[in-house]
């Protein structure tokens, strides 16, 4: 069975209680959950002036193909009081499809690997923690690689403050 990792993310009220849900959902909707990483509170990316995040990962395995999986997504998004929101902006849940096993996937609506997966701290340092040796399949290089890459990381520290 496929096995996906997603990217969550979340800035406006109950942020560790919407990770939570958004796991229950997915389990509802009968995606099996394999690992979750821990919450990381990071400073918000692209757009400064709003509230920081809780960012995550997670592993599932799933029977959907990648689009009936972003549909599903969008779904759980929207269910949890999601409105369409500027790019980057304020969010009470986000849910990305990183990898998708080795998939490429390159449309308008979906690319796979996640577009931003290389270059956001956000979203390396949960994913590292769940998938260090998983490799992305453009660049063959490790996620723990891909991590390093970046230098020095700030901005990003575990959740509830005090852990880790
Ligand atoms: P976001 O603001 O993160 O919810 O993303 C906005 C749009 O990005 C979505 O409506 C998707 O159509 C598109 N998108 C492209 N690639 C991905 C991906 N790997 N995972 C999730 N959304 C994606």
């Amino acid at each position: 069975m496929p096995i996906v990792y997603l990217g969550v993310g979340t800035n406006l009220g109950d942020r560790a209680g919407a990770v939570a849900e958004a796991y229950a959902r997915l389990a509802a909707a009968g995606q099996r959950l394999l690992v979750a990483s821990p919450l990381y509170e990071t400073e918000p990316w692209g757009l400064l002036d709003q509230p920081r995040f809780l960012n995550a990962a997670c592993a599932i395995e799933t029977l959907r193909p990648p689009h009936a999986l972003l549909a599903l997504l969008k779904h759980i998004e929207r269910d949890m009081g999601r409105r369409t929101t500027v790019r980057n902006g304020p969010r009470v849940i986000d849910l990305d499809i990183l990898l998708y096993d080795a998939i490429e996937i390159n449309t308008e609506r979906l690319s796979i690997p996640h577009r931003g997966l290389l270059d956001r701290a956000t979203v390396l340092v949960p994913l590292a923690a769940i998938a260090p040796h998983v490799r992305h399949p453009l660049t063959g290089r490790t996620i723990t690689a891909h991590l390093r890459a970046l230098g020095p990381i700030t901005g990003i520290a575990p959740y509830p403050p005090g852990l880790g």
